[in-house]
């Protein structure tokens, strides 16, 4: 399977976030790239550098207004006297129907979700190229290849339109979607991220044409907490074609296999042309995020049952943190899926 990833995607590099109110070093760090990048060797994969897909694959799914914050805000924060070196809010709005102001600070608290997620010099630069191994990989599909694997990091399926979170910047898996949505009427997004997808949930709410479907551990008391719960089925157009299986806190292989079942059989009905596989690896048992206790072995399974849809698949990695089995993680998933083929 042909692996897409850019050097540029490493220039990232966040220092810490808070959790539960504590500076804490920010665990998604480059050195993510190289358990990556040995996984999807062992699988057999080769690796592949992106080209320069430009703007407009990312701007299909994300706010003009987002993008210009995401390019320049780093510059301006610096303009601040005192400013921290990275962009970090410490302000939010309670809803969203007010205004926007012009002030950096108060565009740093709309645009940014939470604290994990802090912007660098660099951030803006690594999303994108992270963004183009997605555009790339669902190209590859388009053109007759029956998967592709984009090794994106920094990861993506925290940022709704307009927004970053979760050490998240641009939604990949949506651009992916959205790319594959130029040669196919249908797509489905299936995220088997440990974490919910609020934001590629968010971009395509309201949309019958692309289905989104996540596995996660049940929000009621894990992030992303606003999101991920069973009654949210979209909205307007949208109404039935969002799915949402959150699990009890560590569920094995065989609970995440049968909601996998249940996740693969709604994929079916859909009926879609392609498909966006989701890939978080911080499912797994041994994760520093212990939500769930999917095993090494567990990831090959999931990854025939997703196999076995046939359909054309771009599997775009989310999340999977430092840990001693990441690479083997990655291997398993990748050598099971192309065992179907
Ligand atoms: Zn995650």
């Amino acid at each position: 399977m042909k692996t897409f990833y850019a050097e540029e995607q490493r220039r990232h590099d966040p220092k810490g976030f808070l959790s539960s109110g504590a500076p804490q070093p920010n665990p998604e760090k480059p050195v993510r790239i190289d358990r990556l990048l040995a996984g999807a060797r062992a699988a057999g994969c080769s690796i592949h550098h992106p080209s320069d897909h430009g703007l407009a694959p990312i701007a299909a799914v994300h706010s003009p207004e987002y993008l210009e914050f995401l390019q320049n805000i780093h510059r301006r924060w610096q303009l601040i006297p005192g400013a921290s070196h990275e962009v970090i809010p410490n302000i939010h709005p309670i809803n969203r129907s007010g205004s926007y102001p012009a002030s950096a600070v108060g565009q740093a608290g709309y645009h940014m979700a939470d604290t994990s997620c802090p912007i660098s010099a660099e951030t803006f630069e690594s999303a994108c190229w992270s963004a183009w191994s997605a555009v790339e990989a669902a190209a590859t599909v388009m053109s007759g290849e029956p998967a592709a694997y984009a090794l994106c990091r920094p990861p993506g399926h925290h940022a709704f339109a307009d927004v970053a979170g979760g050490f998240c910047f641009i939604n990949n898996s949506a651009v992916a979607a959205q790319t594959l949505r130029k040669h196919a009427d249908r797509v489905a997004i299936l995220d088997v991220d440990l974490h919910h997808g609020n934001g590629t949930q968010g971009i395509f709410y309201g949309r019958a044409d692309v289905l989104t479907v996540s596995i996660h551990a049940d929000p009621v008391r894990f992030y992303p907490f606003f999101w991920g719960y069973a009654d949210e089925r979209g909205e307007g157009a949208g109404l039935g074609y969002n799915y949402n299986l959150p699990l009890a806190r560590k569920s094995g292989d065989d609970i995440f296999l049968e909601a996998l079942d249940s996740a693969c059989r709604r994929i079916e009905a859909f009926a879609p042309q392609a498909l966006v596989v989701a890939l978080g690896l911080d499912a797994f048992e041994g994760d520093p995020f212990g939500g769930l206790s999917v095993s090494t072995a567990g990831f090959a399974k999931i990854a025939e049952r997703i196999a076995a849809l046939r359909l054309p698949s771009v599997i775009v990695q989310e999340g999977g943190y430092l840990c001693d089995a990441l690479s083997d993680n990655l291997t398993s998933f990748l050598t099971g899926f192309g065992s179907m083929r």
